[in-house]
């Protein structure tokens, strides 16, 4: 008898496991694309400087057309505070972000589409408790993520991405037989996805002359599962084969390039330190490709790994992206500006604005503002 209220209680969890599976499936796909068999992201690092070179990066993915950007840390230089995480985040990537809470427009419409992962600079002003179940800081209260948000997971079609956190004051540790490790182990075996792609600050492999190989982030990756590593750190481009397993510094988002060793490691295959840019990926169940482009729309490398699991889609599109310049929301005179922030916009009412002025009801504190149109389809607030 128990065997079969066994049986029966496994079959009712199921219903609800595919009840629930539905739901979230159809909430997940009607806020991502038409198909979720494919995946096209943005992979950026060390990028959080508020300088011009971080904007140039940004607009290139801007152009991209990309369903999120992913991030391999350094997100908010110099110390990953509050003060300055909205002018080095939001400010160029608030379009992708929900909650949104900054100034800048009025983030993601639908679902969260940033994924960041934690780089030293971030780690700076972060403070965890004694037993370290609970950490505090900017990143924690900008951001809203999965898990702890110090590591987790993010299911996109036929792409999983898993973001460690490298920075070795994580509590639940950075060697390869620490608690995160594990945890990172066991999700690596349990996901059925294509591709499996570990994104984390710290470069296991670089050639790069500044920091070089963090060796204590050369896990068994390969042997978990993983089908690529995506890390930053160094402020350079470099493809790397190391064993069987594809690795990836994209440390080129903002912040000043870093020079290469004058001999790099045996397992690189491509360097590129000459200017800023980002890795464009794009991914279907049969395959998956890495394009590095620098800012001026340059196609520095490509890469593409073929799926061994029998599939009928469709080849990925090889096209090259055209960086368009093409924004929803964007920045001018340190004020909310841009078409997606239009229908925000309401007379002056109540709300203690001089007269002509409207005001902005975008997430962030009320702003009184003269409206005024600039040049193509672009409107301002001109406070
Ligand atoms: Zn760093």
């Amino acid at each position: 008898m128990k065997q079969r209220a066994d049986s029966v209680r496994i079959f009712l969890i199921s219903i609800v496991a595919l009840l629930l599976g539905a739901t979230v499936f159809s909430s997940f796909s009607s806020a991502t694309s038409a198909n979720t068999s494919t995946a096209r992201f943005a992979v950026i690092g060390d990028f959080g400087t508020a300088r011009s070179k971080e904007k140039a990066v940004a607009d290139l993915i801007h152009g991209w057309d990309v369903d999120f950007v992913a991030t391999v840390g350094d997100n908010n230089y110099p110390d990953g505070l509050m003060p300055t995480m909205d002018e080095n985040v939001g400010q160029h990537y608030q379009q992708y972000i929900k909650p949104y809470i900054g100034n800048y427009c009025s983030g993601s419409p639908d679902v969260n589409r940033f994924f960041p992962a934690l780089g030293n600079h971030d780690w700076h002003s972060i403070t965890c408790n004694a037993t370290g179940t609970a950490c505090t800081g900017a990143h924690f209260d900008y951001f809203d993520l999965p898990g702890n948000e110090r590591y987790y997971d993010v299911l996109w079609g036929p792409v999983h991405l898993f973001i460690v956190n490298s920075n070795y004051e994580e509590p639940d540790g950075t060697k390869s037989d620490s608690r995160q490790a594990a945890w990172l182990q066991t999700q690596l075996a349990a996901s059925t996805a294509a591709w499996k792609l570990v994104f984390m600050h710290h470069a296991p492999y670089s050639s790069s002359a500044k920091h070089g190989s963090t060796t204590r982030m050369q896990w068994p990756y390969k042997e978990w599962g993983a089908s690529a590593v995506l890390a930053g750190h160094d402020h350079v481009y470099e493809r790397l084969l190391v064993g069987d397993l594809l690795y990836f510094v994209d440390g080129l988002g903002g912040a000043t390039p870093y020079s290469f060793m004058d001999t790099p490691l045996r397992e690189s295959q491509a360097r590129y330190s000459d200017d800023h840019g980002a890795l464009l990926v794009e991914a279907s169940n049969a395959s998956i490709t890495f394009q590095f482009f620098n800012t001026s729309g340059e196609l520095i490398d490509t890469y593409s790994l073929k799926s061994e699991i029998p599939t009928t889609d469709a080849p990925t599109p090889t096209a090259t992206p055209t960086p368009t310049g093409a924004i929803n929301c964007y920045a001018l005179n340190r004020s909310h500006v841009g078409p997606g922030n239009a229908s925000s916009a309401r007379p002056n009412g109540s709300i203690g604005c001089s007269p002509g002025k409207v005001y902005s009801q975008s997430p962030g504190p009320i702003k009184c503002a003269s409206w005024m149109r600039h040049t193509g389809d672009r409107l301002g607030w001109d406070e």
